[in-house]
């Protein structure tokens, strides 16, 4: 059988007409990002946002047609603000407080793993972190939100793809979690192309469309950073808290507490900071080294009221576990890192459980 290409999936797309266009979506210009990996689709339709659900239909129509296409194993189709529309839209800072965004039916929390600024280590705390809560006995999911960088396929080593039950994409399981990421549907550099909006809405399907219950705890681990796609993401996914991931050095720190700062203005608990690359032990004779100045994340968690849950030695096991795609915590159970994460997950675990409202832990000296 020839290779399903990106032309045929827009030929089939051709055949769906928009009603409210009264042509066919693919003339009509709506069909954005269409990518084509193993017979897995994924797709944009850019809508007018006045359109909301209403678009539904036309999404499901169009997941349809390109789904009967020979040789096709999954269709993934998102919809997204129409961008010329979307510039009239006030802008997530101008956006009115959050009105507690409507939780996720079966999943008891959701934790954000977020930072300020990308490489400090977010990916391989919230992974190693969602492994240690599932090790804690609690029914653990761990959702890749980092739609521009997912990691979560090469941390956990997966190649499959999600399928659907008919109604909703089943996550995939590995080491006990269950997993979803917009890496095990589309390319990394077709990712990077997505707007905004695009994010936002393959994120909320994300959430939504995955059969996810029962859970515990849904880990989010986020993208980098805290512009409007972060800020957006605080306001729309119903958190029980954050968790905020630095490195020792100043900079860092100047960036985790513009994170911290970006939850406090959406009324997001911050559970805490972890401190990541805390301390070098050298491999070799297992001294410990302060390579980057130590307990900064430490004395900034306390001068801004939040708690301090742990910090995480920077170790070579801890890159190569991870490279392997089987992070620390599953390679290496009892290992001090694996310890440092244990802990980390049980003060989580303690904060999630607590009432939604519960306001930070501020810490006096
Ligand atoms: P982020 O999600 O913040 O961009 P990653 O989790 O991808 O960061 O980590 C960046 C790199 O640093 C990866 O190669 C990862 O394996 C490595 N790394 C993260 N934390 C540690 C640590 N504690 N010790 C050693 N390497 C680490």
């Amino acid at each position: 059988m020839a290779q399903l290409t990106r032309d045929d999936v827009l030929r089939a797309l051709d055949q769906v007409v928009d009603p409210v266009a009264g042509r066919s979506v693919v003339h009509e210009g709506i069909v954005q990002g269409v990518v084509v990996r193993d017979g897995n689709v994924g797709f944009a339709l850019e809508v007018d946002p006045a359109r909301g659900r209403d678009a539904e239909p036309l999404r499901k129509a169009c997941e349809d047609a390109v789904a009967r296409l020979p040789g096709v194993l999954s269709v993934t189709a998102v919809l997204t603000a129409h961008a010329a529309r979307a510039q009239h839209r006030p802008r997530p800072q101008e956006a009115a407080p959050r009105a507690a965004p409507a939780g996720v039916p079966g999943v008891n929390a959701i934790i954000a793993v977020a930072s300020g600024k990308g490489g400090v280590g977010k990916s391989t705390v919230a992974v190693n972190l969602a492994l240690a809560l599932s090790r804690l006995g609690l029914k653990t999911g761990l959702l890749d939100a980092d739609i521009y960088g997912p990691s979560v396929p090469r941390l956990l080593d997966i190649r499959e793809k999600p399928e659907s039950d008919g109604k909703k994409l089943r996550p995939i399981e590995k080491y006990g979690l269950k997993t979803m990421s917009i890496g095990f549907l589309v390319r990394e550099d077709e990712a990077m192309i997505w707007r905004g909006p695009m994010v936002m809405s393959a994120l909320t399907q994300m959430l939504g469309d995955v059969s996810w219950a029962p859970l515990d705890m849904l880990v989010v681990d986020m993208p980098p950073g805290t512009g409007d796609a972060q800020l957006t993401i605080a306001q729309r996914v119903p958190l029980k808290g954050a968790v905020i991931v630095s490195t020792p050095q100043d900079l860092a720190l100047i960036d985790a507490r513009k994170g911290i700062a970006m939850f406090q203005k959406t009324q997001v608990p911050v559970l805490g900071i972890v401190e990541n690359m805390s301390t070098f032990v050298c491999p070799h004779c297992g001294t410990e080294s302060h390579i980057f100045g130590h307990g900064g994340a430490r004395e900034t968690a306390h001068r801004l009221g939040t708690a301090f849950l742990g910090e995480i030695p920077l170790v070579p096991k801890i890159r190569e576990t991870s490279d392997a795609g089987t992070p620390i915590v599953a390679a290496a159970p009892d290992s001090p890192e694996s310890r440092a994460f244990m802990a980390i997950a049980e003060k989580v675990a303690q904060v999630a459980a607590a009432p939604s409202r519960a306001a930070p832990k501020i810490v006096l000296e």
